[in-house]
């Protein structure tokens, strides 16, 4: 499989200034050390709780935001250095879609100039071009012609989400982050959006980072699946592999978290004590040790790196270290 992104050890650490003389107070440690690949045309989903800095690496790695250090090679180049003229090319090639379809489209445009923004952006003028591709696209998305002349406010949140996913997949890009695409929306409606997401993968060999809490989710649309905790990367490994064989104490959590209707399947609960620590003050050692069920002495005061423990599957915990 081809490497369409190598991520190598990407911090983001936001400084925390005092506010009367703008020094330096402390960190946010957001990012630490992330090294992950993505690749070409698979869904990698990145879970985890609230502040665990899935949204960071996702908007990091689109640079949307300037990590500390580290690297982010696209196509072999790292983005992280590229100048902005360099930088329209690969955002043609990348976009965003965002939770909240009502704040992501501008409520003053008509689903047609929404739509047809992007091709202005990037100095594409030929209006033949640019309204067979909108036709186009609406077919693909399961919109018909007639909400061109209609704004935002007049659409459903699945309406309004299949907008911003054709918005986003317009000028047909090779790499999407996904950030909580379906949460905002009706459980019923969830299911029609994530088909579509699969359906894109498939049809115009999208390659996807697709950001989500919820696990049953994570399980029907994704290929890999990486958790992040922290700031950190805990786990990684292929669908099959983590929802069957899954190692690291917070990936076990967050499962035992999923609701199970059948009685025989009721797994056994792990409840987390507390909340996750502030990433302003990040435990020291294993970062998940004020939380883990399994901590021992060295977890308090050593940190475990990421290991390989098979070709698909790379765990951060001692319990699993060789
Ligand atoms: Fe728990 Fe220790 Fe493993 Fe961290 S290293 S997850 S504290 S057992």
């Amino acid at each position: 499989m081809k490497k369409l992104f190598e991520i190598k050890n990407l911090n983001m650490h936001y400084p925390l200034l005092d506010g009367v003389m703008g020094n330096i107070k402390g960190y946010v440690y957001a990012l630490n050390d992330v090294s992950i690949d993505i690749y070409e045309n698979e869904i990698l989903a990145l879970v985890g709780e609230s502040g665990s800095g899935k949204s960071t690496l996702g908007n990091s790695i689109l640079k949307l935001l300037n990590p500390t250090s580290g690297e982010v090679l696209f196509d072999g180049k790292n983005i992280l250095q590229k100048t902005k003229k360099e930088l329209k090319s690969f955002r043609k090639q990348s976009q965003l879609i965002f939770q909240n379809p009502y704040m992501s489209l501008n409520p003053r445009m008509k689903i047609y100039h929404l739509l047809k923004e992007p091709f202005v952006i990037h100095g594409i003028k030929d209006k033949d071009e640019i309204n067979l591709r909108i036709k186009n696209i609406l077919e693909i998305t399961g919109l018909s012609e007639d909400v061109l002349d209609r704004y935002p406010h007049e659409f459903s949140g699945g309406q309004r989400q299949r907008i911003a996913i054709a918005r986003a997949i317009i000028l047909n890009p090779s790499f999407i982050v996904a950030d909580e695409p379906v949460s905002a929306l009706d459980v019923s409606i969830q299911a029609q959006i994530v088909n579509l997401l699969i359906d894109l993968k498939k049809h115009l060999n999208l390659t996807m980072l697709f950001i989500s809490h919820d696990l049953s989710v994570v399980k029907y649309i994704s290929d890999r699946i990486a958790v992040m905790y922290l700031g950190e990367i805990v786990e990684i490994a292929s669908k099959e592999e983590f929802f069957s064989n899954h190692k690291h104490p917070y990936s076990e959590a967050l499962l035992s978290a999923v609701p199970v209707i059948s009685e025989d399947k009721k797994n056994k609960k792990i409840l987390l004590s507390g909340d996750i620590p502030s990433p302003q003050n990040p435990p020291k050692g294993c970062k998940f040790h004020t939380r883990c069920p399994y901590a021992f002495k060295k977890c308090k005061c050593e940190k475990p790196s990421l290991k390989e423990i098979s070709p698909s599957h790379n765990v951060r915990c001692f319990l699993f270290e060789s």
